[in-house]
């Protein structure tokens, strides 16, 4: 069965889709809907070698083969016209990551395809993509799982501009509204980073105090925005 982190991935892929879950790895995303009679066909896309023969052996093993096809290739390559993908996943990388892959893939894509991204970091790289290439962010979900901290971002194309101000696009429009315990843990933990970062500037003979007001006003704004 599927990690809480990918489950959730998964709630939000629509009945019949046709799905391009890019950095597979085992494909156990892909696997595990097709199981489950959601999906009507996936790509499982994979740049490295090992990962792209565990999504064949998984797919082999399973006896999916009618309804999954494993890929090698880099990023949005992995899809084709002719594949008619209508929602693409990418999950367990770090939001840079995952924002070069849109960028440097967007011919890939129609603008028609729903995206359903999971960043371990720098989630905030992600929505500013959304936001400049015309996707609405439809629902974002922030859980707790073995010591990490996970958001999902969901986000679907649309005709109109699409505008967040810079603290929606640092913490999630969603997540800001709902504000949950997970959220407030994954901020409070940041927040004592940047309290150690400030500490050791500050004992530092010649810190730049431009740096030290910088990283206090981040601390603070966790304070008032989250806390
Ligand atoms: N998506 C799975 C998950 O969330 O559990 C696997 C995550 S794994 C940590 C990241 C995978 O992305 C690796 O298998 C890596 O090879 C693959 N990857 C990294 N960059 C990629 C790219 N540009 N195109 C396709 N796959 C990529």
């Amino acid at each position: 069965h599927l990690s809480n982190r990918l489950q959730v991935v998964a709630d939000f892929v629509q009945p019949g889709a046709r799905l391009a879950d890019i950095g597979s790895d085992h494909a156990y995303l892909p696997v595990h809907l097709a199981k489950q009679g959601v999906i009507s066909a996936a790509i499982a896309g994979e740049v490295v070698k090992g990962p792209y023969h565990n999504a064949l052996t998984e797919i082999e093993n399973e006896q999916l083969t009618a309804v999954i096809t494993a890929r090698l290739a880099n990023g949005l390559e992995a899809i084709q016209p002719e594949d008619h993908i209508d929602t693409v996943t990418i999950a367990g990388m770090g939001g840079t990551l995952i924002t070069n892959i849109l960028e440097n893939g967007k011919s890939h894509l129609t603008h028609h395809e729903r995206l359903i991204l999971q960043p371990n970091v720098g989630e905030d790289n992600v929505r500013r993509w959304l936001q400049d290439n015309r996707y609405q962010i439809i629902a974002e979900r922030i859980l707790a799982e073995d010591g990490h901290i996970y958001e999902i971002i969901v986000a679907d194309p649309t005709d109109q501009a699409v505008s967040y101000t810079a603290v929606e696009l640092k913490y999630g429009p969603f997540l800001l509204q709902e504000k949950s315990p997970v959220l407030q843990q994954k901020w409070r933990r940041e927040q004592a980073r940047l309290d150690e970062v400030i500490a050791t500037m500050k004992q530092a003979k010649n810190a730049p105090q431009e740096k030290i007001a910088a990283f206090t006003q981040e601390r603070d704004q966790i304070q008032e925005v989250i806390l």
